[in-house]
């Protein structure tokens, strides 16, 4: 019997619970064992009273249950780090969901995990349901990752399709609000750093880097309207929220950005609140992972899979797998290192040698124009939108900068990346 002890019984504890015991049959069959809920912590009991499960009072109390295994699924960084380190600090292997604390705080975590040899697995905390974490250690522990790119964010990418079916921003963020996807303080999602926090964690296991989460950046969905999806459609791109993690010379790009996609590219398919993550590695090429990003039951099914695996090694007394190949420091790629293609939105006025003028700004800084459609005309204004030859990305954002400038120019409206594979 492992006894397992459960931090917080939300959407995702709940359905912990409910895979626990509804697949019990499954996971005996697995693995030989059957697992016991000694215990769970909650803020406010009273809403938990016909879950037929122990609720205890404190964490210390938790630990005197003497649990096998301890599940935190509190979320966020306070009191859930501090639990994390008091269960390793006692011996105890931790399965989390939480990529917020594990982003934030790695080199607490997992430096202890490996000093005490106590696992710490994370199943859930990045693709919900999908397994990427394990293949990622596992499966494709022998080859050379080149890339990382995936849609990792469930309420951005339902709201971005929700603009390609027609619908206004404000009303996209509604719907994902009302279908429950989206929090009622959606910025974590809308700004890119819920993707960012996941991107860090894929990449750390897969490159064996410790990564600081304020030295990378992320831009977010907000400023994104349904007329640029539209343009986007028109010169055969999807526009995606990207999070991606690539390695050149041994420095590192992992960011989180909105993108055009080409249609044939296979995440631009990816719809709805689906995520999906695809790995390039050196002998295996191109794998892809597809499913749900969120939601209890999906994410509980990674909790449980992680709960399996603990406990197969602590039946048949093995040593666990530890957190960590992490060898080094990640020395992150810098603006002027950086190259992409752009989309550039701009608003200006309607006169002759306007285009003139741009093309000369950007041409200034080594920024090239591969095609432009003059969009709408309105008033003595016109829309022109750019897509830009590869440049380098601090050339380009001067040239942004200089653009300002031109009398003409009366907005730059939005530039985005442009996928270049
Ligand atoms: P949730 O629904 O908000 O549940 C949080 C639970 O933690 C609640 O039961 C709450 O108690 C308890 N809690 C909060 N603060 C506490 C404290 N100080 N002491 C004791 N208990 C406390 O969260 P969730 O959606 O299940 O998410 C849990 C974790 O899974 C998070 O790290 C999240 O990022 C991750 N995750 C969630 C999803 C998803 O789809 N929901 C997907 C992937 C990963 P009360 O019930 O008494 O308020």
């Amino acid at each position: 019997m492992i006894r397992i002890a459960i931090l917080g019984l939300g959407n995702v504890g709940t359905s912990v619970l409910n895979i626990i015991r509804n697949n019990k049959d499954i996971i005996y069959q697995k693995i030989g064992e059957n697992f016991e809920i000694v215990g769970a912590l909650v803020r406010d009991k009273s809403k938990h009273l016909k879950k037929e499960v122990y609720l205890a009072s404190s964490f210390e109390e938790i630990l005197s249950l003497k649990p096998d295994i301890i599940v935190e699924l509190i979320g966020s960084v306070h009191p859930a780090l501090e639990y994390i380190i008091k269960s390793l600090e006692n011996n105890i292997p931790v399965v989390t969901a939480n990529k917020e604390v594990l982003a934030k705080y790695p080199n607490e975590i997992f430096a202890l995990a490996d000093k005490k040899r106590v696992p710490i697995y994370f199943e859930a905390a990045v693709g919900g349901g999908i397994p990427i974490v394990r293949p990622l250690k596992v499966c494709l522990a022998a080859n050379r990752i080149k890339e990382i790119m995936g849609i990792l964010n469930g309420t951005t990418n339902y709201i971005l399709t929700k603009l390609d079916e027609g619908f206004e921003f404000e009303s996209a963020l509604k719907q994902a609000q009302e279908k429950g996807y989206a929090e009622a303080n959606p910025e974590s999602d809308l700004s890119g750093m819920d993707a960012l926090y996941k991107i860090a964690i894929l990449s750390s296991v897969s490159f064996g880097i410790l990564i600081d989460i304020n030295e990378l950046s992320s831009e977010g969905i907000s400023n994104i309207s349904l007329k640029d999806v539209l343009y986007a459609r028109d010169l055969g791109y999807k526009i995606k929220l990207i999070a991606r993690s690539c390695v050149k010379d041994n420095k590192y790009d992992i960011r989180v950005y909105p993108m055009l996609l080409p249609f044939s590219h296979p995440l631009a398919s990816v719809s709805n609140n689906m995520n999906s993550i695809l790995v390039k590695g050196d002998f295996v090429g191109s794998v892809m992972f597809y499913g749900q990003g969120a939601g209890g039951n999906p994410t509980a099914s990674a909790v449980a899979s992680d709960i399996m695996d603990i406990s197969w090694h602590i039946r048949n007394s093995h040593t666990h797998r530890l957190s960590g190949n992490i060898k080094s420091k990640a020395i992150i790629l810098k603006p002027n290192e950086l190259f992409s293609r752009f989309y550039l939105r701009t608003i200006v006025k309607d006169n002759p040698g306007v285009l003139a003028k741009i093309a000369k700004v950007l041409a200034d800084h080594n920024v090239s124009i591969k095609s432009m459609v003059q969009k709408t005309s309105d008033k003595g204004f016109a829309e022109l939108v750019f897509i830009l030859h590869q440049c380098n990305e601090q050339n380009f954002y001067k040239s942004i900068e200089d653009l300002k400038l031109v009398d003409s120019v009366k907005e730059i409206a939005l530039t985005l990346r442009v996928y270049e594979d």
